[in-house]
């Protein structure tokens, strides 16, 4: 089944290349003019650009930063969804599909510096479902990007439930900060956790607990 992407488009314009007309486009004459930007910056904070280790390091910056922020560019092949084969199973109503850890590298959009963890997607299907390496695309999709660690849980979960229409969704995120343990003075550094539930996960206690044992999360 096709996942119709003009529904969706409404809610989130940007998240798909296909069909996007605000897909970004960076050209070379911009990325050309951003080395030069990033040559004054790391010059001006002390950095010696006349060495051989160093000349390239504003090429090399400006393209590492566009790399972690592809998130942008879209995935298409999100796109496609399959009719679940329980459809009437009375057991299939409530099982539940778990995919983690999956890691992701996000920038804070507060400081533009990494933040890195861990996701676990769960979702209890209802009509449709999508490939499992999906859910690790879903998460890539909107932690590649200048993000906030809640927003990220938040969007996973607002595109399975407009993709699948499930009976449930959740999305658990654990990072470390780099923003915060760069300038703290913490000798632990502590992980940043958050939690999305959906639809049955957020009436029914006893399937979160089977969402964190499962993922190897109980706590
Ligand atoms: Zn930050």
């Amino acid at each position: 089944m096709e996942f119709k992407l003009d529904r969706y488009a409404l809610e989130e314009k940007d998240l798909f290349t296909a069909g996007n007309p605000n897909c970004r486009k960076i050209t070379e004459e911009q990325i050309h003019k951003f080395e030069g930007y990033a040559a004054e910056i790391l010059t001006g904070l002390g950095m010696d650009l006349a060495t051989p280790s160093t000349c390239e390091t504003p090429r090399r910056y400006i393209q590492a930063l566009i790399e972690a922020t592809e998130g942008y560019d879209g995935d298409p092949k999100l796109l496609k969804t399959f009719a679940t084969e329980c459809f009437s199973d009375p057991d299939c109503r409530v099982s539940q599909v778990i995919e983690g850890p999956i890691n992701f590298f996000s920038l804070c959009e507060h400081h533009a510096l990494p933040f890195y963890g861990m996701a676990y997607v769960g979702y209890i299907a209802q009509e449709n479902i999508i490939g499992i390496s999906k859910l690790t695309r879903l998460v890539r999709i909107f932690a590649k990007r200048f993000a906030v660690q809640e927003r990220i849980g938040q969007q996973v979960a607002d595109t399975l439930e407009a993709m699948l229409h499930p009976q449930g969704v959740a999305v658990f995120l654990e990072a470390h900060h780099l923003c915060v343990e760069m300038r703290g003075v913490r000798e632990q550094s502590p992980k940043t956790r958050t939690t999305v539930w959906r639809g049955l996960y957020a009436a029914d206690h006893s399937l979160r607990s089977e969402f964190f044992t499962a993922s190897g999360l109980e706590r």
